[in-house]
């Protein structure tokens, strides 16, 4: 894939966006590299933690973005891995997991709009649904103290505000394809 300076530049904020700045330096790492890499090699180049590095590469290989080839050493018997850059998928990706987070955060928000819940007010136990609460007699199977009304206003208001955020983020990233074509 043949990118231009701004293209690369763009492709570079949305791993950053989707998977962190610890991973920007590897991705860039790997975005100029023409041959494959190993850990090691990028650990050296950056002067990165190897274990970092690994860190990063799991979360790009985790999303999609970076692949990576195994070998097995003659001489000490040992896996080596070559790592490279899926420039080409970068975009579907990074938009297909940012919806899969907003539909999980839409989700979790229509629970919470849905559902009473009720509290026995204990730090260590847990919330119960409306049919919980009731199948228990209002009174916490844990710490036998009654379960009351439990407000979850705020829970909902943090949900609808990380929705909008990762739509904006979405909303950004559909941008930046366009700005690729
Ligand atoms: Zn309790």
């Amino acid at each position: 894939m043949v990118v231009s300076e701004a293209e690369r530049q763009t492709l570079i904020d949305m791993v950053e966006d989707v998977a962190g700045p610890e991973v920007k330096k590897v991705a860039i790492l790997l975005f100029n590299e023409k041959e494959e890499v190993t850990d090691e090699m990028i650990a050296d180049q950056l002067d990165v933690k190897l274990d970092e590095v690994r860190k990063a590469l799991y979360k790009l290989l985790d999303l999609e973005i970076a692949s990576f080839r195994k070998v097995r050493d003659k001489q000490t018997g040992w896996f080596i891995y070559f790592w490279k850059l899926e420039p080409e998928k970068i975009t579907s990706v990074v938009i297909k997991k940012q919806r899969a987070v907003h539909f999980k955060i839409l989700e979790r928000l229509q629970y919470e709009r849905e559902n009473m819940f009720f509290h026995c007010s204990s730090k260590d136990c847990f919330r119960k649904t409306f049919q919980e609460a009731m199948e228990l007699d209002f009174e916490c199977d844990k710490c036998f103290l009654p379960l009351v009304d439990f407000d979850n206003s705020t829970i909902i208001t943090i949900l609808e505000k990380k929705a909008e955020e990762v739509q904006n983020l979405i909303d950004k990233q559909l941008e930046r394809v366009k700005s690729l074509r």
